[in-house]
């Protein structure tokens, strides 16, 4: 077996580990092999070991390699800050962004999704993170993007995505992603139908399923440790 092919078990081991623990079932947590920063062939070699979901950062490195691959059973998530002016490629090329954080952003890529594909399975970011970050829309802010995101054509909002701060303190962790979850939670008591919660990454993957996670982003414990972050 491959070090990837190996690792990848491994977390495959950790998920259904973490799922049982909860009473939930393995079968409901996405793993979604983060592979920015390597090349197409680590991504091959993680293909070849089953893997089918990958999320990348950077637009520009994620379309070489989802042409280089070719492969039309595999499933591209893009899940960094996304530019207005990158939108386009978004919107052709991948299946899901997570990182969806503004109305101009949506509204872009609704114009832009090509109708020969499916709608664009969004989620939206929303800080959890309170002071800690910048990046997500406001707690506050959230019903009405929901509710605008949710009328566009050509996106179809499946969930939150949330990244807490880093943090050695599991009970802090499992706060923040509770806050994510209840917030889910809470837009679904107003009518929508969302089945999405994307959070949980190397070192907190545990802590998010055991909050409800049913993607989890990983990519230090499957390709190992980047080096300086490639454009
Ligand atoms: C890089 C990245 C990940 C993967 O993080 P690891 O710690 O390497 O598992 C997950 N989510 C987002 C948004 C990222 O940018």
């Amino acid at each position: 077996m491959t070090t990837i092919a190996s690792r990848l078990q491994a977390v495959r081991g950790r998920i259904a580990d973490a799922a049982r623990r909860n009473g939930r079932n393995p079968d409901d947590i996405t793993l979604l092999a983060v592979s920015k920063t390597w090349p197409a062939e680590a991504v091959r070699e993680a293909a070849a070991a089953g893997q089918r979901c990958f999320g990348e950062n950077y637009v520009q490195e994620a379309l070489t390699k989802i042409s280089a691959l070719a492969d039309p059973g595999l499933a591209w998530h893009f899940i960094g800050p996304l530019q207005s002016n990158k939108s386009a490629e978004v919107a052709g090329a991948f299946q899901w962004l997570h990182s969806l954080d503004r109305l101009k952003l949506a509204q872009r890529l609704s114009r832009q999704r090509p109708a020969t594909l499916p709608p664009l399975d969004v989620c939206l970011q929303l800080n959890i993170s309170g002071e800690a970050s910048k990046s997500g829309i406001a707690p506050a802010a959230l019903d009405d993007l929901a509710e605008q995101v949710a009328s566009l054509p050509g996106l179809r909002l499946r969930g939150l995505m949330g990244v807490p701060e880093p943090s050695a303190d599991e009970a802090l962790l499992r706060r923040r992603f509770a806050s994510l979850r209840e917030a889910l939670e809470a837009l679904n008591a107003r009518g929508f139908a969302l089945d999405t919660l994307s959070m949980g990454m190397s070192h907190d993957l545990d802590a998010a399923i055991a909050e409800g996670a049913t993607i989890v982003r990983v990519g230090t414990a499957i390709f190992g440790e980047r080096g300086y972050p490639r454009r």
